[in-house]
């Protein structure tokens, strides 16, 4: 059995590391508190026996070496780095479990045939350099490591310099080495689980993803002398169309998200009729077709409210990823595992993009979520029970043996 007090401690030790004034935690990829929080798990990895392996875009492998030292490992973690405001579980948790269950074998005297890997991700959070889950994509081969190695932050750092100034560039080469199974546990991020008083969700999949910049131009006008039917007001579109999107959503059952979050009005001056405004769509769903039945919706309405306001409009695709379906036998072994134990179990969707997402085509796959109080995150308010991270661990220690032992 896992030891619940140990593994919550170990989260309030490493949330001290980048702790905010309201409870949150800050610790940015390749910041100084990125560097003493991947030391702290480094130093419990090595006291729990492990070997430690760095690559070359800093993800850290801690290895508790198995009976077949031929066998691919089991690998099984998450990310330590956070948002600004960030809280203390999103990425810790996976890590944490991870060693937990190193700890709990180590103190039961369990060997495991294939040898059991804690992998620390660089950069899952994606809001300090270009893009979320760098380490992960790399090692999956979707990125060039170069690329992310030359990466800038706002203040013109790149990641490359970063990492070496951590100490956190190591020399192995990132991936091409084969997987056993890849499982990571995590807080769900959404409220589903609490609603339903379940603490254990079984991953089936994460949604996809499409990402659009749309641009409207109309003209620029005084305020005071521009009759109000003679406008091209460009936000003013931009506001029907945010309306728009959030209808168009409501079309399928249940609902794609769809979120308009980011205005950029030029001159943006409370004087001047907008002559340009350039927006965000992020839309998600678990299902392709209806994602992209969403994308004709949105953009068939948008064009109409620019065709009727006498606007201009062009809609780029800034991003696409393609829905994620985790291994069927990985999902069944966490609900096989939870039912063996008592847990209650359910199945869930992600509605975020994780690092096992990027793992997911070159191993077998699964996630673990627990649920998080009122489904936040992102957000230093963020927090989960003792209770539903042991059980969590629990079924996470259960299927990374079972993995490690199967043939
Ligand atoms: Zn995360």
């Amino acid at each position: 059995m896992i030891n619940r007090d140990r593994l919550w401690q170990s989260h309030m030790e490493m949330a001290k590391i980048g702790a905010t004034p309201a409870g949150g935690v800050c610790r940015l990829a390749l910041s100084d508190e990125d560097k003493v929080s991947r030391d702290l798990f480094i130093s419990w990895a090595r006291e729990a026996g492990c070997t430690i392996r760095i690559d070359r875009v800093g993800n850290i492998f801690a290895r508790r070496a198995g009976t077949d030292p031929s066998s691919p490992p089991v690998i099984t973690g998450s990310h330590l780095d956070t948002q600004p405001l960030g809280g203390r579980f999103d990425g810790a948790y996976g890590v944490l479990a991870g060693l937990e269950v190193v700890r709990t074998l180590n103190d039961a005297g369990t060997e495991t045939r294939a040898p059991i890997d804690i992998v620390v991700w660089t950069d899952e959070e994606g809001c300090r350099f270009s893009s979320k889950t760098m380490g992960s994509m790399v090692f999956a081969g979707k990125i060039d490591e170069d690329e992310v190695r030359a990466a800038t932050d706002p203040d013109g750092k790149s990641f490359g310099a970063e990492l070496e100034r951590i100490g956190y560039a190591g020399s192995e080469a990132c991936g091409g080495f084969p997987i056993k199974a890849y499982f990571e546990n995590h807080i769900e991020q959404g409220p589903l689980l609490e609603q339903e008083g379940i603490p254990v969700g079984a991953v089936v999949g994460a949604q996809g993803q499409r990402c659009f910049l749309v641009t409207v131009t109309g003209e620029e006008g005084h305020a005071g002398t521009v009759p109000m039917d003679q406008r091209k007001d460009s936000f003013l579109g931009a506001a029907r169309m945010a309306d728009a999107i959030n209808r168009a959503a409501f079309q399928f059952d249940p609902p794609p998200v769809a979120t308009v979050a980011h205005v950029r009005v030029r001159p943006n001056s409370r004087n001047t009729i907008s002559g340009e405004t350039v927006f965000t769509i992020d839309s998600r769903y678990p299902d392709a077709d209806k994602l992209l039945q969403l994308e004709e919706a949105m953009s068939a309405a948008c064009k109409e409210i620019a065709d009727n306001m006498g606007l201009g409009i062009e809609i780029a695709r800034t991003s696409i990823a393609a829905p994620v379906q985790f291994n069927a036998g990985c999902v069944d072994a966490v609900r096989r595992a939870a039912e063996a134990r008592d847990i209650p179990c359910m199945d869930v969707y992600s509605g975020a993009g994780h690092d096992a997402c990027k793992i997911a085509d070159l191993a077998p796959t699964g996630m673990i979520f627990v649920p998080c109080e009122r489904g936040i995150s992102h957000n230093e308010a963020e927090n989960a029970t003792p209770d539903d991270l042991a059980a969590g661990t629990q079924v996470l220690l259960d299927v990374v043996v079972e993995a490690a032992n199967a043939d």
